[in-house]
């Protein structure tokens, strides 16, 4: 980083502040050479994430979505909005950690079903009825079972 003033890229930091969120940084530097103060400011690349549908149509990753599929399967269950604001935000970190460029629908959908399972049975199988599709009665039960026979 270079002086502003002089072009020397000797400097001290002599301060750094977390950004709001805390993706970013701001830092106070000092050139080493004539004592010109200026700011940096780092911040983390929000990779812009397409979600790729299962009919090959793709859109812009959206946490909001996220959001809003696991309260409307979480409703009226003792989950705080704290707690499902946090499975979106992990579920959104790991998609932006884990894919590039695109990620597949199925592979959030998956990840919000691993998130619901462990937290509440009955939001699980809400969620996974509408993600899984059932066909019928039939394989909802076999869905339940499964959850049942776990214990
Ligand atoms: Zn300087």
């Amino acid at each position: 980083m270079k002086c502003l003033k002089c072009g020397s890229t000797d400097n001290k930091v002599v301060d750094s502040r977390e950004g709001s969120g805390g993706s970013s940084i701001r830092r106070r530097r000092e050139c080493n050479k004539c004592g010109h103060r200026f700011t940096t400011y780092e911040e983390a690349l929000r990779a812009r994430l397409q979600v790729v549908k299962r009919d090959g149509r793709r859109e812009e990753f959206n946490r909001e979505k996220i959001l809003k599929s696991l309260e409307i399967a979480c409703r009226k269950r003792h989950i705080s909005v704290e707690q499902i604001e946090r499975i979106a935000e992990s579920i959104a970190d790991q998609a932006e950690s884990e894919f590039e460029r695109e990620v597949p629908s199925i592979a959030l959908g998956t990840k919000v079903m691993d998130a619901l399972v462990k937290l509440d049975e009955v939001a699980y199988i809400r969620y996974a009825s509408v993600y899984r599709r059932f066909r019928d009665a039939g394989q909802f039960m076999n869905e339940v079972e499964r959850l049942i026979g776990r214990e």
